[in-house]
């Protein structure tokens, strides 16, 4: 004998029913078939809703009963069966029967549950019966038997309990004497002793092909379902979650009673007694391995087996400075719950018993209040205990595994990856069988959780980094481009899956949490919606995806001013965009410590010298016990291009006109050529070695005209370039009869630094710095005499992009 489930979305169409009929018959070739089928999918919450609606007078329980009928003509239609008039007649009448209850539910106005269970029956009855008809129909030895013939139960409805002794019996006698090769039995399903319709909980027409199972004792029970298996988590909410092979009752029982609705949790319990394996499989894609759940001894690389969540958790915390005194305080507390049926699902005592959290069913909430209050109404007058704390919108995740408890580390590696991602913890339990670490967080967050916990503890090879780009100007599109070619790099070599999940410009924003194709990224972000710096904040916010990086590539403060806001959500920020690093101290200050307190990274390379090492190489030399005493430094590649470039046959205004065009220069050229630019680079150097200073602190000797300083537009400024050409050239000269050149120089020294123009004689460094390169030179402790010197393009479009992306990829490889 086989005994195989199926659910309710394989036999919700002709074309699932096709192949759960093709699966049977190859079965039952060789051997006696039952097979257990549920409603067809989403049935039994329909004619929950249509109860619902009959009993509070909603006159919409008509469509919904309408809604109902429709399904089950149409899958009758597209199976050939409506020219069977006896089939016809047997599903009208089955219909006609749930319409009259319902027409008596509206009527009296209640819906108990032993009602309830009644209603809900007439899913399985009708499915069950169709899929006999059809497998006759087609030939097949099959027939349809009532289960609530052969399952009973006591009298709690909507959940029953089996009375095994009597169910057993009844089973194996109708199975004994058996004549067709197919049996199909309706699931969930029972009758009590006195005869009432029952029903085994939701999702239980698992537990009915167990109960079969086991009272045939066959070799093994068939699950058959719309996945191929139970997976590492539910593979609705984790795209990269995948089946796992074997597991063992225990773990399967786990997962299964944290949420992983693949299986019903009671449908173990039968077959474990008699070791007979559970075998989950696809009734979509019948040749995929599945999943099977035995006792057999397993090894597997990772102690965590799977994820679960269960949604709609409510949180009651019991507390109060005199509950220690109280006696018999947990009895009573749990004798209140169980005396109004509610379950709990999850238990926290603080060691110092001052407060216990029971996690329950939201549902549940109101009458769980109400009854403790009742109960504790003494303590809490006499203020021994506070009134109980319900907390809603919640949810539980669980990491599962029989091998947890052999390793160490796992749940402060759950407990770190979560806090990373600025997951809040309500509350944590651990089973002392350390089977399962569990935790409760909000609901929103659930996604996000499992997300980073799966990639965590299942695809260690992989870190997925989402990030935001705001200002896809030059430097902004050259990152996108790079990024597009050098994902697959990425993951092949550093296991890093980057994905650009939302993208603006001044005008428009897209956003993608899949990650946004980039094949065409420009024309969709021209169709994008109009943007705003809060709405992109709000949108990355509310996307809430692990690993989150804003990077900022725009020059403005504004923008500058949301990296709070980012950092307190846990979302990194990589800025090429350096008014933040250099605006007062105290916001430089409350940056650094919001990174590090929300463990998200701030970083900003790009700041000085574009793509060139030079803010790493300072932080490594400082972390690693240096000190640093003197910075010598060219930090302007604009400056430094102009000043190449400029001499006595070119005309100042020309070639910063260039070095503009070129896009050298800030957008607005008046920062680089006032030396604010550069300034503002060596203030953040100072301040990265430790000092605390601010831009007023930075000696600045101007080179530009008066006019030039003035100037209240950039039109303006340029203006004053072409009628100062004099004072330029005056420049040019006095440095050319001291045969020298003339370099924008950066000094940091004691805790000073200014900027200033200067005529540097040939045999110093900085004289052959060409085109609009720069140029650092660190003394140190340990670079006494001769600096550690970085040198390279300190500008331009391609470098910065890729200064950028260095620091997006250190994020991925933190
Ligand atoms: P059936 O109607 O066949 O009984 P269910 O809807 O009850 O099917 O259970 C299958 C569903 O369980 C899957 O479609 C999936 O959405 C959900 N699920 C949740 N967690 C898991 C998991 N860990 N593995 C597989 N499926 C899961
Ligand atoms: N039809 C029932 C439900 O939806 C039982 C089952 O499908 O297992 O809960
Ligand atoms: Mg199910």
């Amino acid at each position: 004998m086989k005994v195989l489930k199926f659910g309710g979305t394989s036999v919700g169409s002709s074309k699932n029913i096709s192949n759960v009929i093709s699966i049977l018959d190859n079965y039952a070739k060789k051997d006696k078939v039952v097979c257990i089928v549920s409603a067809v999918g989403g049935i039994t919450d329909k004619l929950l809703l249509a109860g619902k609606q009959a009993k509070n007078k909603d006159t919409s329980y008509i469509d919904t009963f309408n809604l109902i009928k429709d399904i089950h003509f149409n899958v009758i239609n597209e199976l050939n069966l409506e020219k069977s008039s006896s089939i016809v007649a047997f599903v009208d009448e089955k219909l006609n029967a749930l319409k009259s209850l319902l027409d008596g539910i509206f009527l009296i106005n209640e819906l108990s549950p032993k009602t309830s269970d009644k209603l809900v029956s007439f899913g399985e009855l009708l499915s069950s019966y169709i899929i006999a008809e059809t497998m006759k129909n087609r030939g097949l030895s099959a027939d349809s038997k009532n289960s609530q013939e052969l399952i009973v139960t006591n009298s709690n409805f909507t959940k029953a309990e089996v009375d095994y002794a009597i169910t057993n019996k009844n089973i194996l006698a109708y199975f004994n004497s058996v004549n067709q090769q197919i049996t199909v039995l309706p699931g969930f399903i029972s009758k009590s002793k006195i005869g009432e319709q029952t029903t085994l909980g939701r999702g239980g027409s698992d537990f009915t092909a167990a109960i079969v199972a086991a009272a045939l004792k066959v070799e093994q029970l068939e699950i058959w379902t719309d996945v191929s298996g139970m997976f590492t988590t539910n593979p609705k909410l984790v795209k990269q979650a995948y089946p796992i092979e074997k597991i063992s009752y225990q773990e399967a029982m786990e997962l299964s009673h944290f949420g992983a609705k693949v299986l019903y949790p009671p449908t173990v319990q039968p077959v474990l007694d008699l070791n007979i394996p559970i075998h989950i499989k696809n009734t979509l894609e019948p040749e995929a391995a599945g999943t099977v759940i035995s006792n057999e001894e397993i090894i597997s690389s990772s102690p965590v087996k799977g994820i679960s969540n269960i949604g709609n958790i409510a949180l009651l915390t019991l507390q109060g400075s005199g509950m220690i005194g109280i006696p018999g305080f947990s009895k009573r507390l749990f004798e209140t719950l169980s005396q109004e049926k509610i379950n709990i699902i999850l238990i926290t005592q603080a060691s110092s018993e001052h407060s216990i959290c029971l996690g329950i069913d939201e549902n549940d909430a109101e009458l769980a209040q109400t009854a403790i209050d009742a109960t504790f109404e003494n303590e809490i007058a006499l203020h021994k205990i506070d009134p109980i704390i319900v907390e809603k919108d919640l949810s539980i995740i669980a990491l599962v595994g029989d091998n947890m408890k052999n390793h160490q580390g796992i749940s402060g590696k759950m407990f770190s990856t979560l806090g990373k991602n600025n997951i809040n913890i309500r509350a944590i339990a651990q089973g002392a069988s350390e089977k399962n670490i569990s935790a409760v967080i909000l609901q929103s967050d659930v996604k996000k959780a499992l997300n980073t916990l799966h990639e965590q503890f299942f695809e260690t090879k992989t870190k997925q980094l989402n990030i935001f780009i705001t200002g896809v100007g030059n430097v902004g599109e050259k990152l996108v481009e790079q990024i597009k070619q050098q994902r697959k790099y990425l993951k092949d070599n550093l296991k890093i899956n980057l994905r650009i999940a939302g993208l603006s410009n001044s005008r428009k924003m897209i956003f993608s949490e899949e990650g946004i194709d980039l094949t065409n990224w420009k024309e969709q972000l021209e169709n994008g919606e109009q943007a705003t710096l809060n709405g992109f904040f709000e949108n990355t916010k509310a996307l809430n995806l692990r690993n989150s990086i804003f990077v900022d590539v725009t020059a403005n403060k504004d923008v500058a001013g949301l990296y709070e806001k980012y950092l307190r959500q846990s979302i990194g920020v990589v800025a090429c965009n350096k008014i933040a690093c250099s605006s007062d101290y105290e916001n430089y200050k409350l940056l650094k410590r919001l990174s590090l307190k929300y463990n998200a990274p701030y970083l900003f390379e790009t700041n000085v010298g574009a793509g060139l090492p030079i803010i790493d190489t300072l932080n490594n030399l400082i972390a690693s016990g240096d000190k640093i005493t003197s910075i010598h430094a060219v930090l302007s590649g604009s400056l430094n291009f102009v000043f190449n470039n400029f001499n006595d046959t070119t005309k100042f205004y020309d070639v910063v006109k260039q070095a503009a065009a070129e896009g050298y220069t800030e957008p607005d050229p008046r920062i680089d050529l006032s030396g604010v630019d550069v300034a503002r680079k060596i203030l953040i150097l100072a301040r990265e070695s430790g000092v605390e200073m601010n831009l007023e602190n930075i000696e600045n000797t101007p080179f530009l005209s008066d006019s030039g300083m003035k100037s209240d537009s950039v039109d303006d400024f340029y203006q004053t370039l072409i009628k100062d050409e004099a004072h330029y050239q005056g420049l040019y000269a006095s440095a050319k009869a001291k045969n020298c050149q003339l370099k924008y120089v950066a000094q940091f020294n004691d805790g000073k630094a200014n900027v200033s123009l200067q005529e540097i004689p040939s045999d110093h460094p900085f004289y052959n710095l060409k085109g609009k390169d720069n140029i650092v030179m660190f003394y140190t402790q340990r670079y006494p005499e001769q600096p550690m010197i970085i040198k390279g393009a300190g500008a331009g479009a391609d470098v910065t992009a890729s200064g950028l992306f260095a620091d997006i990829i250190r994020v991925g490889n933190d």
